[in-house]
């Protein structure tokens, strides 16, 4: 499903990425660790279009990101892929159906299909009577949640987090991993995972670990 072919990134004269060479087959779920600096994040906004390689490929099912071009990107972006961050980045005021909605609005499609599917994916992940909450009215752990649902309203490909956990106590944590696991099981979900969470790493198909610029195992 996607693939880092010889991916490097400088800043200034630092090299973050010294040639990653990566696969991800569809409904694997993979964890990056590595030690803060060491690129995590950096490969994670390049596998995700959010960032460019100074060198190197990243392949979608085989096509080039870097033959989109800026605007296709935008939308390539919206429709086929979803994120996850440490803090939920929910917008404070509209309720989390709103806040799910909202990417598949973007992405064109209609209002009334994009309602149907966003209280289904709140009704997955727990949170039918939270649908008309604002962010501030939900615990940590279904803000989360919520932006779960977001990240899923387009059905992307693939979903990147990064330290999708870090913010929460290891109850919330635990109970949002088991949810990276159900939804690869229902729905065949890909995730890439930045993590420090040890569980977590431990549950994946795969931990890729970061190292002076190489993925070191
Ligand atoms: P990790 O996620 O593993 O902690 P990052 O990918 O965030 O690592 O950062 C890797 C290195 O690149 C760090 O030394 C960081 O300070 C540096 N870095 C990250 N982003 C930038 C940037 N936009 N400009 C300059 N240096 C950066
Ligand atoms: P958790 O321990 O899971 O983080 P909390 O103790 O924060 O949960 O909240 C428990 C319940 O109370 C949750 O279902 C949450 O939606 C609700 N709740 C928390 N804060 C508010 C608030 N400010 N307004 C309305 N409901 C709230």
């Amino acid at each position: 499903m996607l693939q880092a072919i010889n991916v490097r990134k400088k800043y200034n004269t630092l090299e973050v990425l010294k040639g990653i060479d990566l696969t991800i087959e569809k409904s694997e779920i993979v964890s990056i660790v590595g030690s803060s600096g060491a690129g995590k994040s950096t490969l994670l906004h390049i596998l995700g279009t959010l960032d460019n390689p100074d060198s190197g490929e990243v392949l979608f099912d085989g096509t080039s990101v870097s033959s989109l071009g800026r605007a296709n990107l935008a939308k390539f972006r919206n429709r086929h892929i979803g994120f996850i961050f440490q803090f939920h980045n929910l917008l404070p005021e509209f309720t989390a159906l709103e806040n799910v909605c909202l990417p598949a609005y973007l992405a064109g499609r209609s209002e009334k299909e994009t309602r149907v599917r966003a209280r289904e994916l709140l009704g997955m992940l727990n949170l039918e009577r939270r649908a008309d909450h604002k962010p501030s009215e939900m615990s940590g752990g279904e803000q989360q949640r919520t932006a779960v649902a977001r990240a899923l309203i387009n059905s992307p490909e693939i979903i990147f987090a990064d330290e999708p956990s870090g913010n929460l106590d290891s109850q919330n944590a635990h109970e949002l991993h088991q949810i990276f696991f159900l939804l690869r099981k229902e729905l065949g979900q890909t995730f890439v995972i930045v993590t420090h969470n040890d569980q977590l790493a431990e549950m994946a198909d795969r931990t890729i670990t970061m190292k002076d610029g190489h993925i070191s195992e």
